[in-house]
């Protein structure tokens, strides 16, 4: 083959891989992102347990205080029955007696249910912490493996980086700016192979004559349909 032509086919590869660096460390950033997003929905149900409990104790709180009001009141109507003459005295005392167990009794309903309810909060509370505290541990192991390989990515780009420059310094400078043009366009497969006489950019069929000139290669052969440098491969790899 030609060499400048073996050196564009080269050189193409080296940006082939250059430019797949980028999109691999982004789907490493997004591996890690996916994976946190439990823990976010856990800590978000945290807080709204959190918050469910105060709330709860804060309605106790107010069921005490009220279930100790109507036990004073109950004291008070037991010392008026002392006092009391009339029959409708008796009678109006009567009913504000059962009127305030009644509401002791619908108090104390409450403050069961509502201990039971918290009973279960603290429970899922408790084993949404646990899950979050694993989930924790296992984003920092990925968080350290992504890092690791994410190294290694950039470690490789800086490796062909590198060698892509070494290369470019030996391209004629001319050859290296019509490369260079192609590649404005056709990015990635400015440089492409042709197979079963067919450009591999535009898929088209070339020329008998076209085709010869490739597969001779002793000077650059361009596309006819769409420009991109074509080359024959020694060995066709799929
Ligand atoms: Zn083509």
């Amino acid at each position: 083959m030609n060499k400048y032509l073996e050196q564009l086919v080269e050189l193409s590869k080296y940006d082939t891989q250059i430019s797949s660096f980028e999109p691999q460390i982004k789907n490493q950033k997004a591996k890690l992102e996916e994976f946190s997003k439990d823990a976010i929905a856990l800590r978000e149900e945290i807080n709204k347990l959190e918050s469910e409990i105060k709330d709860i104790k804060n309605k106790r709180a107010k069921h005490d205080a009220h279930l100790g009001e109507l036990k004073d009141k109950l004291n008070d109507i037991s010392k008026k029955g002392a006092i009391v003459q009339t029959e409708k005295e008796i009678k109006a005392l009567q009913l504000e007696e059962e009127i305030t167990k009644e509401q002791i009794s619908f108090s104390n309903e409450e403050i069961e249910r509502l201990d039971k309810l918290q009973d279960n909060k603290n429970n899922a509370l408790k084993e949404a912490v646990s899950k979050l505290s694993e989930e924790e541990d296992s984003i920092k192991e990925l968080e350290a493996k992504i890092e690791e390989s994410i190294k290694s990515i950039s470690e490789q780009r800086n490796e062909v980086s590198y060698k892509r420059g070494e290369l470019v310094e030996k391209v004629d400078p001319k050859i290296l700016s019509f490369y260079e043009k192609v590649k404005r366009w056709a990015k990635n497969s400015a440089v492409v192979p042709v197979r079963k006489q067919a450009c591999y950019g535009c898929y088209m069929k070339i020329s008998d004559k076209i085709y010869a000139e490739v597969i001779k290669s002793e000077e650059i052969v361009t596309c006819p349909h769409c420009g991109r440098i074509l080359y024959k491969e020694v060995e066709i790899t799929e």
